[in-house]
């Protein structure tokens, strides 16, 4: 498993991942993503809306605002369950966790020797004169304050007074947007039980402790899925779709190894949860989330019909009564699942005596898909044929074109962003003097380095087939050991 400095480092050398507003030193866990990383994210969430929403009968796409009516939050539960304990420090302001804080050393000024200084281990007392901490385990100095919740949801103000009525929240998760919307989609749309709303768009979360790069980070991206079920079948519906998204990442090539499902335990469950269970990933730091699949029963529907007097029901034809749908919530995180498939991808292999780094992204994912590159870059005629090739490529791919080093390098440094496949234009596609041109070009995989010559006119035909895993020998006119199988890992 690579570490994750390995990535960090990657990511920002090739153009990834950013650290945020990283000329002023940074902004605690936020990110920004690069050139390439926002072609990956937005590869990712695009595999996602097509699976989730555009290829399914009983799914349809909502983008709801990220500020809403405050009372939405009363009626979830966010504005009383989503808190933490913190105390703060009277003297250097550092706030700490009011139920964390013997879990971490403390600075100690001790009376019984002049007031020297000591840090002493957790949840121990003072061994010169056996003191116990009552003031701030980082200054050693100040006073704590009494414990206060501190609510997780960002707050600030609509309108032009700083006024407790126009207190608004950056919504913690988009699932409540898609429950105010419940009945506008269901008439709009004429939908039938079961039928699900899906959703991609940013969150906010002011974390305690973020971390791990962009794993835990205070704004993020969800891809989050309310599927609307007759009470009765939930668990039945639940079932499904841990299974239908488990299945979904190794489609892009997450290996599954590096999956796992896990079960809350009954105290772990949220207020308004049946049962969850967590898709997993082998992050650099262990195990953790990559996304959740809970049974959020009809507690969303009725907490949003209680506060809003806005009857939120079914009518269901075969019993002729009115009810109020379980839901199903399948909640992805596109920053925790870009920067899996990242993790997942990354190779070191050892290539004559020299180290290949290679990330293997599926060509679905892959930020760039062909390279075209010219094998001599002061012939005129290689140079215009390549860059004709990238541009007609463009029309229907991510191409570019690179002549700023050697060829070997060149495909070194596609290796390393994960582009599936180069073209290379030589003397022979173009001809010269001795020799009249052949048109055509070569087509180097990246997953197995293997080779094969293809006539410019067939190479749109070609890379259709090999983007999409296939292979078809027919329109390959000689066939070196070329086996390239995409979607097909080496381990
Ligand atoms: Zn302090
Ligand atoms: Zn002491």
């Amino acid at each position: 498993m690579v570490d994750m400095d390995k990535i960090v480092s990657l990511s920002k050398r090739r153009g990834f991942i950013f650290q945020s507003s990283e000329i002023y030193g940074g902004t605690g866990s936020c990110w920004d993503y690069g050139p390439l990383g926002v072609e990956l994210k937005s590869n990712v969430k695009r595999a996602w809306w097509r699976d989730s929403v555009q290829s399914r009968f009983d799914m349809v796409g909502l983008d709801s605002s990220i500020l809403m009516h405050p009372r939405v939050w009363q009626a979830s539960g966010h504005l009383d369950h989503f808190s933490d304990p913190m105390v703060d420090c009277r003297a250097c302001k550092k706030r700490f966790r009011s139920d964390k804080i013997e879990e971490t050393e403390w600075v100690h000024y001790c009376e019984a020797t002049k007031g020297n200084k000591f840090i002493v281990p957790a949840g121990e007392p003072c061994k010169h004169c056996g003191a116990k901490r009552t003031l701030c385990p980082a200054c050693g100095k100040g006073e704590l304050t009494e414990p206060r919740q501190f609510n997780l949801m960002f707050k600030t103000f609509m309108g032009p007074v700083e006024e407790d009525a126009a207190v608004a929240y950056l919504r913690p998760e988009t699932a409540q947007g898609i429950f105010v919307n419940f009945d506008n989609v269901l008439q709009s749309m004429r939908m039938k039980l079961p039928f699900g709303i899906a959703q991609i768009g940013k969150s906010f979360r002011n974390e305690i402790t973020p971390g791990n790069f962009t794993f835990r980070s205070r704004e993020f991206e969800q891809m989050e899925i309310e599927f609307f079920v007759m009470p009765g079948t939930d668990e039945e519906w639940h079932q499904k779709w841990l299974d239908e998204r488990f299945a979904w990442y190794p489609k892009y090539g997450m290996r599954k190894e590096n999956l796992r499902l896990r079960e809350h335990e009954k105290d772990e469950l949220a207020h308004y949860a049946k049962r969850t269970a967590d898709i997993e990933y082998l992050f650099p730091m262990g195990w953790s989330e990559l996304e959740g699949v809970a049974n959020r029963t009809d507690f969303d529907l009725r907490q949003h019909a209680q506060f809003s007097g806005k009857a939120l029901e079914y009518f269901d034809e075969e019993s002729k009564r009115q009810v109020v749908p379980y839901v199903i919530e399948p909640s992805a995180g596109a920053d925790r699942a870009t920067l899996a498939f990242l993790v997942d991808a990354y190779r070191e292999e050892e290539v004559k005596g020299e180290k290949r780094v290679v990330l293997n992204f599926h060509p679905e994912l892959a930020p760039i898909k062909i390279a075209v590159l010219p094998l001599l870059k002061k012939n005129d005629r290689i140079v215009e044929t390549a860059k004709k090739i990238m541009s007609d490529l463009r029309k229907r791919w991510h191409a570019v074109y690179d002549d700023t080093a050697s060829i070997g390098r060149l495909y070194r440094r596609q290796d390393e962003v994960g582009t599936p496949f180069c073209v290379t234009v030589d003397v022979q596609t173009v001809g010269d003097d001795q020799s009249p041109a052949d048109g055509k070009v070569t087509i180097r995989d990246r997953d197995t380095m293997g080779q094969v010559r293809v006539s410019v006119d067939n190479l749109e035909a070609v890379m259709a087939d090999l983007m999409a895993g296939q292979w078809n020998s027919r329109k390959i006119d000689a066939s070196p050991p070329f086996r390239s199988m995409p979607t097909n890992r080496q381990p």
